[in-house]
C-alpha cells in the first residue's frame, strides 16, 4: 500500500507509530467521503468550524463570485469591500461597544495580537505591565506566546513550560473560596498584569470543561475592579456554539478584547480577528508613531475568507441556527446522558452544540478507528469523547452519532 505519510507531518501525532490516516476526497453537509468510497457522518465539524455543514451553497457561491474578481489583495494601505462589510457586521454582532476589528489569519495569531494589544495599551499610557493571567484547563493556541497562557500541565504543551514566558495560572472563580482567591490574586499582581484571558463558558481543547455565566460574570467584575483588561477567547465558543451568538452574551459581559476564529468563515477558509473596545483602540491614537499597533499578517483580511465570513453571517440571519443549536442540545443530552452509568465514565457535559463524555482513560487512536469502522468521524482527545456537530446536522445523523458513542463506550 502507498505510504500517505511520506512527506506530510501530521498535527499532534507521534509519526513513528502513526497509522495510515483516512483520506478525504469530498464533503457535503455532515458527511465526509473517503477515497475508498466510504461515507462518514461527521461529529466534530472539522475542529468546530463548519457550523453550516460542508459546502453550503450560499458560502460556495460567495467564494466563487469573490474568486473571479479578487481572491486576494494586501491589506497594508489598501482596503476592500468584503473586509469593510465584515468588520461592520462583526462590530454590530459583538457585545457592547466592541467595534474595532483587527483581522488575522488564524486563531493563535488573534490571541497573539490581543496580548500584544493589551501590553501596548499599557505601554502607550506609560505603564509597564506585561504578564497575562489565564485559567486552569485553558487553551489559547499553539504558538509560543499562546502556549504560555495554556494550562501548563493539563494542556499538551507541558514539555515547553520551562521555556516560555512565565505567566500566571488562576483557578476559575466557581465558588466563594476561589472567587476570593482570584480577587486576591489580581489585587496582588495587578501592577504586573496586562490582561486576563478566558474561554467563556466552555474550555474547549482543555477537555470541554464547562462553567456557568455567574463565573464568567465574576471574572469580568473582578477584572474591572482591579482595572485589568479582559480578553475573551471565543475562537471555539463564538458563532452560536454555546446557544447564543457569542458566549459572553449569556453573562452580559463585554470583554475589552474579543477573539474570534474557527467558525468565522463557516469552516471554508482560515480567518480570525481580535476585536477591541474603543477605549483600547483609543490608547493607540497618538502623534507618536511608535504608539501604533505594529502588526500585519501578510494575508490578513484575505478577501476570499472575508467573503466566506460574510456569507456565513448571512446564514445566521436567514436560517434558524440558534434554534438548531437548542434542538441539538436536547438531542445531545438525551443521547449522551445514558453514558453516565457506563463503566469508566466520569462525567457527561452538554452545553449548546457541545457534548462531551469524560472517561477514566481514552485510547484516542483506537477509539477513532472504532468510530470510523461504524461510519462516524469522531476524534476523542485527552480524556474525552465529544461531539461538536454542524448546526445543520440532521436529527437522524446526530442520533446515530450518540448511539455510536454509547455502543463504543459500552465495550
Ligand atoms: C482553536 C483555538 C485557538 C487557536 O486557533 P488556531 O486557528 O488553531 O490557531 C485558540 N483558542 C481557542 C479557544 C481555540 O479553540
Amino acid at each position: 500500500m502507498e505510504n500517505l505519510l511520506e512527506h506530510v507531518w501530521l498535527p499532534y501525532t507521534q509519526m513513528k507509530t502513526a497509522r495510515q490516516p483516512l483520506q478525504a476526497v469530498s464533503t457535503l453537509g455532515s458527511v465526509i467521503t473517503l477515497s475508498d468510497g466510504r461515507e462518514l457522518i461527521d461529529g466534530i465539524a472539522s475542529w468546530w468550524t463548519a457550523c453550516h455543514g460542508y459546502n453550503h451553497p450560499h458560502i460556495v457561491a460567495a467564494l466563487r463570485a469573490q474568486l473571479e474578481t479578487m481572491p486576494h489583495v494586501m491589506f497594508g494601505g489598501l482596503v476592500h469591500e468584503p473586509a469593510l462589510k465584515l468588520a461592520k457586521r462583526l462590530a454590530d454582532k459583538a457585545p457592547g461597544d466592541l467595534s474595532k476589528v483587527f483581522f488575522v489569519d488564524s486563531g493563535s495569531v488573534a490571541i497573539e495580537v490581543a496580548m500584544k494589544m493589551a501590553v501596548q495599551y499599557w505601554l502607550n499610557r506609560g505603564v509597564s505591565r506585561s504578564r497575562m493571567v489565564s485559567f486552569r484547563y485553558g487553551y489559547h493556541g499553539d504558538t509560543m506566546a499562546c502556549m504560555a497562557v495554556c494550562d501548563p500541565d493539563e494542556s499538551m504543551h507541558a514539555l515547553f513550560k520551562d521555556y516560555l514566558p512565565k505567566q500566571i495560572l488562576a483557578e476559575l472563580p466557581v465558588d466563594e473560596a476561589s472567587t476570593a482567591e482570584f480577587d486576591a490574586l489580581l489585587a496582588r499582581e495587578k501592577h504586573n498584569v496586562a490582561a486576563v484571558l478566558i474561554e467563556p463558558l466552555v474550555q474547549g481543547a482543555g477537555g470541554m470543561k464547562m462553567h456557568d455565566a455567574t463565573t464568567l460574570r465574576k471574572v469580568a467584575e473582578i477584572c474591572r475592579k482591579h482595572e485589568v483588561l479582559l480578553i475573551a477567547d471565543e475562537i471555539f465558543v463564538g458563532f452560536g456554539r454555546t446557544g447564543t451568538f457569542f458566549a459572553c452574551e449569556q453573562a452580559g459581559v463585554v470583554p475589552d478584547i474579543l477573539c474570534v476564529g474557527k467558525g468565522l468563515t463557516g469552516g471554508a477558509l482560515t480567518l480570525a480577528a481580535a476585536i477591541a473596545r474603543p477605549h483600547v483602540y483609543d490608547a493607540f491614537l497618538s502623534d507618536d508613531p511608535t504608539h501604533a499597533l505594529m502588526h500585519g499578517p501578510t494575508y490578513m483580511a484575505n478577501p476570499l475568507a472575508c467573503a466566506a465570513a460574510n456569507a456565513s453571517l448571512d446564514l445566521f440571519e436567514t436560517e434558524p441556527r440558534l434554534k438548531q443549536v437548542a434542538a441539538i442540545e436536547l438531542l445531545l443530552r438525551e443521547g449522551l446522558e445514558p453514558c453516565r452509568t457506563l463503566p469508566g465514565v466520569l462525567d457527561v457535559r452538554v452545553k449548546g452544540a457541545i457534548g462531551a463524555v469524560q472517561l477514566e482513560t481514552v485510547d484516542a487512536p483506537a477509539l477513532r478507528e472504532k468510530f470510523a469502522e461504524r461510519g462516524f468521524w469522531v476524534r476523542p482527545f485527552g480524556d474525552i469523547v465529544y461531539l461538536t456537530p454542524a448546526f445543520t446536522i440532521e436529527e437522524r445523523q446526530l442520533n446515530a452519532l450518540t448511539a455510536a458513542i454509547r455502543e463504543v463506550l459500552k465495550r
